[in-house]
């Protein structure tokens, strides 16, 4: 079969591979939407997660069962699904301590193009189908359903991981799909005042839609200043971190009030040796003291959230289809959606290729 792949780092291009075997609690599934995404870019050209060699591309799709294993009892061939971008091992040790992204170690339950082929094949394997694969709902859109599988469900975890309370006020740094969903999640979390930052038009759009009530633009002077000003200097109670480069750690501690935590969904793209690190500043951490806690996480993935969030989408709470600006047709066409990402053209928010 056909696929999408990172050659190795910086260099991506169609391979042939076999198609992929099916275990007894597996799914093989055949795309009808994908995405790329902001990811994919910093794996292949920043080699962030290092060295990949002929690995498909590609992690968030929905598609058409093609083939389950005997064990599989809730889905069976023909059925439409939503594939999470994260499918962990359910019957791991991290899972059992309350982190399934986390199974085999850091980033372990991220299995597409990092540890087995991606979906931008013409067939792709998932682990533990009745764990990671959800049933598309009647009347759901493709557009719509492949922005569940990642965007949704990593920004919606940056909003619950940001601690919002009843009007508390959030500032989203970066609002490209990921802080967008942020910005979203705030919103149904009961955030009062939400500030979103960034500069393409189309994104603020959205922001607004989503439920920014202030608009920055980081181009205009110091990220925090501007937030800091129009908060009379107290700041926010909870930062969402959705772009930028490792400095923008810098403005989520200048902005946080104490007690505050900064959620960080941001994958830092570069530097693999033990040396490699990204910037806190003393001051504004309060020499380590200030309580401003630094939250991480990878995006949560499985049935169960998946359905959770079809359910956001099905019952009016959130249109996912306002963040899709570009449409490609057939398979072929995932390269140039790809390029689209990478080059990030000021009318982008994301691209979904219809297979
Ligand atoms: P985009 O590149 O589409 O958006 C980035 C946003 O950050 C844009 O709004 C951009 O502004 C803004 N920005 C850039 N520089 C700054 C700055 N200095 N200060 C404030 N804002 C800035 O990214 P995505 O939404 O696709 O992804 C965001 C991040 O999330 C990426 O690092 C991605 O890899 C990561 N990610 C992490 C996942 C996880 O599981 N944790 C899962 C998926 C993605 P402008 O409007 O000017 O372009
Ligand atoms: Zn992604």
């Amino acid at each position: 079969m056909k696929g999408f792949a990172m050659l190795k780092i910086g260099e991506v291009g169609w391979i042939e591979k076999d198609r992929p075997k099916c275990g007894p609690r597996d799914a093989i599934v055949r795309p009808t939407a994908l995405a790329p995404c902001t990811s994919d870019v910093h794996t292949v050209w920043e080699g962030a997660i290092g060295d990949r060699h002929n690995m498909i591309l590609g992690h968030e799709a929905v598609g058409i069962v093609d083939e389950v294993g005997d064990e599989v009892k809730d889905f069976k061939p023909g059925d439409r699904v939503i594939v999470p971008a994260i499918t962990p091992d359910w019957d791991s040790e991290a899972v059992q301590r309350g982190y399934p992204s986390q199974t085999g170690g850091p980033c372990g339950g991220w299995k597409y193009s990092n540890f087995k082929d991606g979906v931008f094949g013409e067939y792709f394997h998932v682990n533990l189908a009745d764990n990671n694969l959800a049933h598309l709902p009647e009347g759901m859109s493709q557009e719509a359903a492949v922005m569940i599988t990642d965007m949704m469900s990593t920004g919606f975890m940056g909003a619950e991981n940001a601690g919002i309370e009843l009007g508390s006020t959030v500032a989203v740094l970066g609002i490209g799909a990921v802080g967008l969903c942020g910005v979203a999640g705030a919103k149904l979390l009961g955030a009062g005042r939400i500030f979103a930052v960034g500069t393409r038009p189309i994104s603020v759009e959205v922001a607004k839609k989503y439920g920014a009530t202030d608009i920055i633009s980081y181009k205009n002077g110091d990220t925090a200043d501007q937030i800091l000003e129009a908060t009379d200097g107290v700041g926010v109670d909870g930062v969402i971190v959705s772009g930028g480069g490792p400095e923008i750690l810098l403005d989520a501690l200048k902005m946080a009030k104490a007690g505050s935590k900064i959620s960080n969904n941001n994958y830092f793209g570069k530097g693999q040796g033990e040396k490699d690190t990204i910037p806190l500043c003393r001051v504004n951490w309060g020499f380590g003291m200030a309580d401003k806690d630094i939250i991480t996480g990878l995006c949560p993935g499985g049935r169960t959230r998946m359905e959770r969030l079809a359910d956001l989408v099905t019952y009016g709470r959130m249109d996912p289809e306002l963040m899709v600006t570009h449409t490609f047709k057939g398979f072929d066409k995932i390269e140039d959606a790809l390029e689209l990402m990478r080059e990030k053209p000021r009318d982008l928010i994301k691209p979904v290729v219809l297979l």
